[in-house]
């Protein structure tokens, strides 16, 4: 049965690497009909942070990411926290040190800098003098209570290969791996040591991550061999790079779950671009859900170069989810865009009207917020150029009071009569009706884009766009409104 996990740790919020492996993870267990596992990796206290951990649970299951075992569900193989689990990394350091696979080092941190410096005079790269490997057994340090750390014993030669499912067999020199440190002084594990023997223990078949874990794998396959454990499967994820092909940072857009949902991003269309960031669907499409996709998923069609990240994409991607869900469901994620722009509801069209004439037009739901404000508020202020271009005219405040009293006067209100009112006006005036229908949108919305005039006049209502012609004249009649030319 095949077991994967995703392992963050608990030191800030999730990120879009983060929640892309979280969300391969999730889709290559539900492909193969195995188990997809949480597990928290808290054992470096000194970076972790308070609410971190709940902040990622909600993240992923905001974008409909679940999990079959974790710190929060339970599971048969918990704790799903390292940090409970440290009294089995402690056997297991024991069971190296006790068979010769690892061994205490004492050297001083002042020792350890002074051979750095004394290395890269010589242009050599840093490495472990092996000083403490060396010492006899019945060293007399052993015996003292001189802080140490525990050391993997590396083979000096050889090489440990990597057997990567995504991108092929990377070979490493074991020269180059060091004698790394695997618990610290203070006694804790360190996290390429912990991780081997958290995915032995959680039975873990697959270790699906970035590939900036790529130059750890080696050191970890080392200490599954040194404690006799069987080897899982790797598969390291291809960098999410910007366009520029630089590291992804806020220059590029946001880079948190939370920050996308704040700009009004859907969970909908962030997952499904996350999705693409490094694998494709075998016919290329790109806009799917989850369970379309993990039909499809499979390793076998993750790029191993780098994903490029295009926010612009995002958003494009967002659009299209805003304009084909139902109306209710993007009702329910608008409201609190809708509440946070303080927007009276109880005045005003029923709102399942107005977002499906303004979703057309909006990339995300705060787009979406602003296009609806005019419906629930007059316009506070009116763009200045489409002033210039259709207020100017001193015949201006008159056109619109006689489509203000024509308009007042129509029986039914719908889009085809008023349409009707804007030819015959246009007619009987010798104008373009386009010279009626710019200035009656700037002077009912203050803006020069939006939807269809009819169709937004027919939800606005008849007292409302009466009322608002009626003052958007007399303002600029007493040149409260002016436009500058
Ligand atoms: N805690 C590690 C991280 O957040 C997990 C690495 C792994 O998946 O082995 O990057």
């Amino acid at each position: 049965m095949v077991r994967v996990r995703y392992a963050p740790s608990p030191t800030g919020t999730l990120h879009i690497g983060g929640a892309r492996t979280a969300l391969f993870n999730y889709l290559f267990a539900r492909h193969h009909h195995g188990r997809f596992i949480l597990r928290v990796e808290d054992t470096d206290r000194a970076r972790l942070v308070p609410g971190s951990e709940e902040g990622m649970i909600r993240g992923l299951r905001s974008l409909g990411i679940t999990w079959n075992e974790g710190p929060d569900v339970g599971g048969d193989y918990g704790p799903y926290r390292v940090s409970e689990r440290i009294h089995r990394h402690h056997e297991a350091v024991k069971q190296l040190l006790d068979q010769g696979s690892a061994y205490r080092c004492y050297c001083t941190t002042e020792e350890l800098e002074n051979e750095k410096k004394r290395l890269e005079s010589l242009k050599l790269p840093p490495r472990y003098s092996g000083k403490c490997r060396l010492r006899p057994p019945d060293d007399p340090i052993f015996q003292s209570d001189k802080p140490f750390v525990v050391r993997m014993k590396v083979p000096t030669e050889g090489e440990t290969v990597v057997d990567d499912l995504i991108r092929g067999r990377v070979v490493f020199e074991n020269r180059i791996l060091d004698d790394f440190v695997i618990q610290k002084s203070d006694g804790n594990p360190v996290y390429n040591f912990a991780v081997v023997l958290d995915d032995h223990d959680m039975a873990i078949t697959h270790v699906i991550r970035g590939e900036e874990h790529l130059s750890n794998t080696p050191k970890q396959i080392l200490i599954y061999r040194a404690l006799s454990l069987p080897v899982p499967e790797f598969a390291h994820l291809p960098m999410i790079l910007a366009p520029d092909r630089t590291k992804v940072s806020k220059r590029h857009g946001a880079t948190s779950v939370e920050e996308y949902r704040a700009q009004g991003i859907l969970p909908e269309a962030l997952v499904n671009y996350l999705l693409l960031l490094g694998w494709s669907a075998p016919d290329e499409t790109e806009m799917m859900t989850l369970d379309q996709a993990a039909e499809w998923f499979d390793l076998a069609r993750v790029q191993h170069t780098a994903a490029i990240y295009d926010y612009k994409k995002l958003v494009w991607m967002n659009s299209q989810y805003m304009r084909t869900m139902s109306v209710e469901t993007l009702i329910e994620y608008a409201l609190p865009f809708v509440e946070a722009r303080h927007l009276d509801l109880s005045h005003g069209p029923d709102l399942a009207r107005t977002v499906e004439l303004v979703r057309e037009r909006a990339h995300t739901l705060q787009d979406l917020t602003e296009a609806l404000a005019f419906f629930y508020e007059r316009p506070k202020t009116f763009d200045s150029q489409g002033m210039a271009k259709h207020f100017a005219l001193d015949a201006t405040p008159a056109r619109l009071r006689v489509l203000a009293d024509r308009l007042s006067q129509l029986r039914t209100w719908d889009h085809d009569h008023l349409a009707r009112v804007y030819d015959e006006e246009a007619q009987r005036q010798g104008i373009k009706r386009a010279a009626l229908i710019h200035p009656t949108r700037l002077a009912v919305t203050g803006k020069t884009v939006g939807p269809g005039l009819f169709e937004l006049l027919e939800v606005l209502g008849q007292e409302e766009t009466v009322a608002r012609l009626y003052d958007v004249a007399t303002a600029i009649e007493e040149e409260r409104l002016t436009p500058t030319p």
